[in-house]
């Protein structure tokens, strides 16, 4: 392992400043919790000149919640946190569930939200040491080899899956994160636009640039009548990732579907929308044979590797069970 400056940031102009005088060759990476960071520093995966330790700055720790404006999160709350905030599991049970069941009770005290998101892909051939120093193609040497973790859909270029669990439920809510770069520039951008799919090419596997700061999470309020529910399918009750994880937010008139968002994570590059479903859904009064309906309908397009195929009958159990316990919630 290479040494490394540190740097305690004290606000987010200074970290975005410090943060732009990195390069390819000499990078300067931000900080959060550190649990994906110092896992790829270890393997050598990255190589920063320079850690700009995000924790020491103030206000960006903060969960607020606004009937109108929605919910707030600080890119430093913990997922601890996420999972246990009051409004976040009266309002956004998913997305307090899926924050629960990530990791082990010690990662969730250290992991942030912020870089829950960017953290990047949780492939081994990505990750090992001994693969990344191999050289070439790691996307190849998943496709011929042990891809039972790997993507069941949109698996042409890239077979990787984006780690994030919570975000599987932050797509599903229509969640935006909010990024700050120089001159005090901010953007706002869904999160369904800001994950992209794994490339071991690039440095992030997300549109933030090199100079920017994730600044904060938002999710829209909840209309009336909205239900939803979370489901992460490991191996394993206990730590594991998942094999896949479903996240359902439904707005109900009585047992009528007005609008649904499935979303699939760990079966494709980003989560998925699983749009068949959901046009299936809407308009109709939710029992248990038009979820299985529903289900069925959303692994239609499922084009499994050569180690995973098993995946596509557990997704479907999965996201029947979930979209009967979100109606149900
Ligand atoms: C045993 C184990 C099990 C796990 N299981 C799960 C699971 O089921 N689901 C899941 O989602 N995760 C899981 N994780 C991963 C863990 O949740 C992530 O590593 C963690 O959330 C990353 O957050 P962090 O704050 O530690 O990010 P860091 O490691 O500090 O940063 C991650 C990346 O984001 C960048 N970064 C961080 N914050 C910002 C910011 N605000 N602005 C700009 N850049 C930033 C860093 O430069 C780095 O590239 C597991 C981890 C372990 C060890």
């Amino acid at each position: 392992m290479q040494s490394f400056e540190w740097v305690d940031a004290e606000s987010v102009e200074q970290a975005v400043s410090l943060l732009g005088e990195g390069s390819e060759r000499a990078p300067v990476m931000a900080k959060a919790g550190g649990m994906d960071l110092l896992d790829l520093i270890k393997v050598g995966v990255v190589a920063p000149r320079r850690v700009v330790n995000l924790k020491t700055i103030k206000g960006l720790d903060g969960v607020r919640f606004d009937a109108r404006q929605g919910l707030e999160l600080g890119a430093l709350v913990t997922l601890n946190r996420v999972s246990q905030e009051p409004e976040v599991r009266r309002r956004f049970v998913a997305l307090a569930e899926a924050a629960g069941h990530a990791g082990t009770p010690q990662v969730r005290n250290a992991a942030t939200i912020g870089g829950n998101l960017l953290q990047r892909p949780r492939c081994w051939y990505f990750r090992d040491d001994y693969f990344h120093q191999a050289g070439g193609d790691a996307v190849e040497r998943v496709r011929e080899g042990e891809n039972q973790y790997h993507a069941i859909f949109d698996n042409q270029r890239t077979v990787m899956v984006h780690a994030s669990t919570p975000a599987t439920a932050l797509v599903a809510y229509g969640a935006s994160v909010e990024l700050s770069g120089p001159g005090g520039k901010t953007r706002v951008v869904p999160v369904s636009d800001f994950l992209l799919p794994p490339d071991t090419k690039r440095p992030s596997d997300t549109v933030i640039a090199p100079n920017e700061v994730l600044t904060r999470v938002r999710i829209p309020a909840p209309g009336a009548g909205t239900k939803a529910a979370y489901h992460k399918q490991g191996e394993r009750e206990s730590y594991d990732w998942p094999i896949c994880d479903v996240a359902v937010v439904l707005q109900m008139d009585g047992r009528v579907v007005r609008q649904a968002a499935i979303a699939l994570g760990w079966v494709a590059p980003t989560p998925r929308r699983a749009a068949e479903a959901e046009k299936l859904l809407v308009g109709k009064k939710l029992d248990e044979e038009l979820a299985r309906q529903a289900a069925k309908a959303a692994v239609g397009g499922a084009t499994p590797l050569s180690k995973n195929a098993y995946k596509v009958p557990i997704l479907e159990a999965v996201i029947r069970r979930t979209v009967v316990a979100a109606s149900k919630a």
